[in-house]
């Protein structure tokens, strides 16, 4: 019998995260204050978040330490387990080895709380008693709730209204670990009120969801801010994830050829190929390719446009550098909540900008029906998420057999699909429909971006 399962011991978790900002050929472009068009500064963002997250976001360090505290709470489910995939290799009859790295066993059942409980523990240390944060379909929600109760941090999150009377089993995760979840628009804040005074059956929109959750954070001195997704220090907490699977790739005997994830913000893929896309800089393995999946119905690496653009669709946040939709992108209404995202973290994105990764769009009925052929061999219900990564993973399985090689595929898992039973549900009664953004609209939204003081003369614009 070949081995299915590899793992490693409790003390090799890792002890430090890995920081690719040295190691990049080219400097990442600043993130801009919106209003001077200049870099923004530490003291900017020392309302929204602790500073110890904001020196990680520039941090020049290569190897940044994971505190033991941190280490601890993830002893409750790491290090993660990868998997060979024999059923699956056997039921598409190819010659690849593909592999997997496990994110659903953690207690929210996605990568989430790799950082959600590092910020938790940074906020706390710095004397934060409360976090609001914004959730759509409710994961990020569910695993910052979860990370406020390994450190005690009261957790406010404000959930899309639509979801909150939609999809209740998340809000009802975020209750048991002891957070606060209210529908938004919301009366708590000024934003919510006006919002409910003009329309009191507003079902909500990401966008408000965030301007409610900031808003109450700056309006507060014992309340920050926190984000789930995008950014470089959230995309730096999941790396725990990928100096895990380089040990566990090495323990099997393998290196991959190809490394397969799904994107939404980007951190659960970058946090696992961002050790591995070291090696393709420095020269080791020119060959290793990188693919991040994207749905066509939020395609911002495959559509989008390399501009500065707002982090949010509200327009509170500092510009980013990214491959976007416009901040007022309104998806349509596809099952993979979490990859519904007008942008894309900029540390993808400048890394598809100089060649370093790939991007691909998978339609919705696609991942679903790879998701059921997973379900069916290797027994994992995988996340809707999920489902665009395992639909290429598939394909380029499947690209072996025509071509007669044996490729090693690397399969990000990012978690499982408990909580999404309603989509597998439609999925199989038939009920589901493909959805492509159309590109007029992102013509559109390009003459809605924010302007930016000497973009153009640096030549970043495009
Ligand atoms: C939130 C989520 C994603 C998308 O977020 P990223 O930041 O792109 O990783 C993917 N998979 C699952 C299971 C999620 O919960």
């Amino acid at each position: 019998m070949e081995r299915t399962k590899f793992i490693l011991d409790e003390k090799e978790i890792p002890d430090h995260w890995y920081n690719i900002l040295p190691d990049l050929p080219e400097p990442l472009p600043p993130v801009l204050h919106p209003g001077t068009g200049e870099p923004v500064t530490p003291d900017d963002l020392a309302p929204l978040f602790p500073m110890a997250l904001i020196m990680q976001e520039f941090s020049p360090e290569r190897y940044i330490e994971i505190p033991e505290e941190i280490r601890e709470v993830y002893q409750l489910w790491r290090p993660t387990t990868l998997f060979r995939a024999h059923r699956l290799e056997k039921a598409l009859d190819t010659p690849a080895r593909i592999f997997y790295k496990y994110e659903g066993t953690s207690p929210p059942g996605s990568h989430k709380p790799n950082t959600a409980v590092a910020q938790a523990y940074y906020n706390k240390m710095e004397g934060i008693e409360r976090i609001t944060t914004e959730t759509g379909a409710g994961q990020w929600g569910s695993a910052l709730a979860f990370g406020g109760a390994c450190f005690g941090v009261e957790i406010k999150v404000y959930m899309v209204r639509i979801s909150y009377d939609q999809k209740p089993y998340r809000r009802v995760m975020m209750e048991t670990w002891g957070a606060k979840c209210v529908p938004s628009p919301s009366p708590d804040t000024k934003v919510g009120r006006d919002i409910l005074a003009d329309d009191p059956e507003c079902t909500g929109s990401l966008g408000i969801a965030i301007s409610e959750a900031v808003e109450e954070a700056v309006s507060r001195d014992d309340t920050h801010y926190s984000l789930g997704s995008v950014l470089n220090h959230v995309l730096l907490h999941q790396t725990v994830n990928g100096l895990e699977t380089k040990k566990l790739m090495e323990k099997a005997g393998f290196y991959p050829d190809i490394i397969v994830g799904c994107v939404g913000g980007g951190s659960n893929f970058a946090g696992l190929f961002l050790p591995f896309v070291k090696d393709k800089i420095d020269g080791t393995r020119p060959d290793l390719r990188i693919i991040n999946v994207e749905p066509f119905a939020a395609p911002s690496l495959t559509k989008g446009l390399y501009a500065y653009d707002f982090g949010d669709e509200a327009g509170l946040t500092p510009l980013l550098k990214m491959y976007t939709l416009g901040h007022g992108f309104i998806p349509a209404p596809i099952h993979a909540g979490g990859l519904r995202y007008h942008g894309m973290a900029p540390i993808i994105c400048h890394l598809h900008k100089l060649g370093l990764v790939e991007a691909r769009a998978e339609h919705q009925l696609g991942t679903f029906k790879a998701g059921i052929t997973f379900a069916r061999t290797e027994g994992i219900i995988s996340a809707p998420e999920t489902n665009h990564a395992i639909r290429a993973t598939i394909d380029e399985a499947l690209k072996c057999r025509e071509e007669g090689v044996a490729r090693t595929i690397l399969l990000a898992h990012s978690g499982h699909g408990h909580v999404d039973m309603a989509a597998y549900d439609d999925y199989l009664a038939g009920k589901l429909h493909n959805y492509e953004y159309p590109a007029e609209k992102v013509k559109e939204a390009l003459a809605h971006l924010p302007k930016v003081p000497g973009a153009e003369e640096k030549g970043e614009g495009r």
